[in-house]
């Protein structure tokens, strides 16, 4: 009696062990994929793609739920490396998202600013350094020009101008197929 409640007790921890195996190597490709899609976004972080960010938008594309168009920064770089990767059809990109742009960095015109912090919690990478009533700057090298900082100045005293290709234009990774991620 004894080695038959062994038995069935080793066959129960063998479904359950196998079950989370399977469970777990479900969820792994899962976000081996999900890296794979943010690999082929630029990672501005502009949110023009109606999410609230390029991870957040990757899942959304793997999940179904978002086309492979939505990414005005990444254009048509971005479209044809998640067609590659997805192996779907390369589309046009929807301009309801807006327009690809050349590279782009936010300038502070630091005698105009008042020092109000307001630019600072809607950037998405830190870029802009300052404290309450001393002006402000930003960090060239990682400003994305994402645009978001622009709306909350108070005194229109951030401009976007042309970015040095060395300090912020991102250079599109070829995106890594999905099946060398595998082994
Ligand atoms: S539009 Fe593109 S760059 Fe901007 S957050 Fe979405 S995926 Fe990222
Ligand atoms: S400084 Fe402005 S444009 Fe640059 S990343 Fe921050 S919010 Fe975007
Ligand atoms: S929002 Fe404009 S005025 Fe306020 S700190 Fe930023 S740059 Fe200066």
């Amino acid at each position: 009696m004894a080695l038959l409640w062994l038995l069935i007790f080793a066959g129960l921890c063998y479904f359950i062990g196998t079950g989370l195996a399977r469970l777990g190597n479900t969820k792994n490709h899962e976000d081996i994929l999900v890296d794979r899609i943010n690999d082929c976004l630029p990672q501005t972080q502009c949110a023009q793609c109606d999410y609230p960010g390029c991870r957040p938008y990757a899942e959304a594309i793997a999940k179904g739920e978002a086309g492979i168009n939505q990414c005005p920064p990444g254009g048509d770089n971005t479209i044809k490396a998640l067609s590659e990767l997805l192996g779907v059809e390369v589309i046009a990109l929807n301009a309801a998202h807006g327009e690809t742009k050349s590279a782009q960095v936010a300038l502070i015109d630091e005698a105009a600013c008042i020092g109000c912090t307001l630019c600072i919690p809607p950037c998405p990478v830190d870029a802009i350094v300052g404290s309450g009533k001393q002006m402000h700057t930003v960090i060239a090298e990682d400003c994305t020009g994402c645009e978001l900082c622009i709306a909350p100045c108070p005194v229109d005293c951030i401009e976007l101008v042309p970015a040095k290709p060395a300090a912020t234009a991102w250079q599109h990774p070829a995106p890594r197929q999905l099946t060398q991620h595998q082994s």
